[in-house]
């Protein structure tokens, strides 16, 4: 091919390969166990495949309603009226899209402007960041401090202005593995009060948390809900995270702007698992009992690296264990997490890189949503550094 040549002013300059992308392909290349990138190594059920293969089977393999599946879209409306009492129609205000990163490039597409100021928390998950800046809108920073990564609302209020557009939390929270409570809602609820501030509630991991803790979904704080976008994926509740199913919620007026943009972005998605999902949505144990199922590896992994020279932090929910590495060596956690996976043959992903002036606490961040033969191999790793 030959070399692309015109001026190209890059929409986003400063951004390059994700994290998960580099550290996935270092661990294949290095035979390593592959505790970084957020996925199953194990398989989704067997059950779950066989509605898929029934449904494209019997015909169901052309374009889905542009909002979704009716049936899926019943069903999610079910269930966050039954879990968090959040009132959503399925006509006009939930749509199902292409993984939770569709959803929430769609929300912020749909309602930031250029010069518009989004508030995000860091470390943050990887996508909202571009998201925001692809819109010609401004991400403002609040840094979560380690080791309990809370929110301090004084500073968020401090931090509002004119300009403000949207707040963005994600609960449980991916790379911390901490959840907001309902003080924190209330909170949130309070500071926006009266104002024109939007609300993108990150909900991936809202069937992973720990210890008998609830979820705080924005559903369940009406007044909130009322200017939110709730996110979630089937792909972390199914460990089926490469089908990128995910969904939106959000009342009707958002709902409408989020649609306009949705149906240029993808139009619709994956119909014949959409249609499994909505048939495998009315067994409530498969998502209820997802915490307990978590609960195990979270509790296994901590236990095995426990006695290690790393420092095992709490995790509330997701499935990332947190582990600092001071005791062991002052090199940056990028060095670090690469030469873990090059010398020890264990891959982690360095929690500097979701800060946007790269904050080294020396951490690092591993996923236990493995087989516990995996976790146990890697744990062995942990105990050899
Ligand atoms: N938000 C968070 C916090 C995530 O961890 C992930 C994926 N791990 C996503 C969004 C994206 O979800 P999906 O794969 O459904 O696009
Ligand atoms: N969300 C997953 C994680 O946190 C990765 C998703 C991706 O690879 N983009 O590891």
């Amino acid at each position: 091919m030959p070399k692309f040549s015109a001026s190209l002013h890059s929409k986003l300059p400063r951004v390059g390969t994700t994290i998960f992308s580099k550290m996935s392909a270092l661990a294949a290349a290095e035979n390593a166990v592959n505790l970084s990138q957020g996925f199953p190594d194990f398989d989704c059920s067997p059950k779950l495949i066989e509605l898929v293969y029934h449904y494209m089977k019997t015909a169901n393999n052309q374009y889905a309603p542009m909002p979704g599946i009716m049936a899926l879209r019943e069903r999610i409306a079910q269930k966050t009226y039954d879990l968090y009492s959040g009132q959503y129609d399925p006509e006009t205000e939930i749509t199902i899209t292409a993984g939770a990163t569709q959803a929430i490039f769609t929300a912020i597409a749909a309602t930031i402007n250029e010069e518009d100021e989004v508030i995000i928390f860091t470390p943050a998950y990887d996508c909202y960041e571009p998201a925001i800046e692809i819109v010609g809108g401004k991400p403002v920073y609040i840094e979560l401090k380690a080791p309990d990564y809370h929110i301090n609302w004084e500073e968020v209020k401090k931090v509002i202005n004119q300009r403000t557009k949207m707040i963005i939390i994600n609960t449980p929270h991916n790379p911390t593995g901490s959840i907001m409570n309902g003080q924190d809602l209330m909170q949130l609820e309070k500071l926006t009060d009266k104002s024109d501030i939007l609300v993108l509630s990150d909900e991936v991991y809202e069937h992973i948390l720990f210890d008998g803790y609830e979820h705080q979904s924005v559903a369940r704080f009406p007044k909130l809900a009322s200017r939110s976008f709730i996110i979630s994926s089937f792909g972390k509740t199914y460990h089926t995270t490469g089908w990128k199913i995910g969904y939106c919620l959000a009342p009707k007026a958002l709902m409408a702007e989020f649609r306009k943009t949705h149906q240029y972005n993808v139009f619709s998605v994956n119909t014949p698992i959409q249609m499994a999902y909505a048939d495998f949505l009315a067994d409530q144990d498969a998502y209820l009992k997802l915490r307990h199922f978590y609960q195990e590896k979270r509790d296994l992994f901590k236990s095995l690296v426990e006695g290690s020279r790393f420092i095992t932090m709490h995790t509330a929910g997701s499935y990332f264990q947190l582990l600092g590495y001071e005791k062991i060596s002052d090199e940056p956690d990028v060095d670090f997490a690469v030469r873990l996976t090059k010398e020890y043959k264990l891959a982690s992903i360095p929690v500097s890189v979701f800060y946007n002036r790269k904050t080294d606490n020396k951490v690092l961040r591993f996923c236990f949503a493995k087989q516990n033969e995996t976790l146990m191999q890697a744990a062995e790793i942990i105990n050899r550094v």
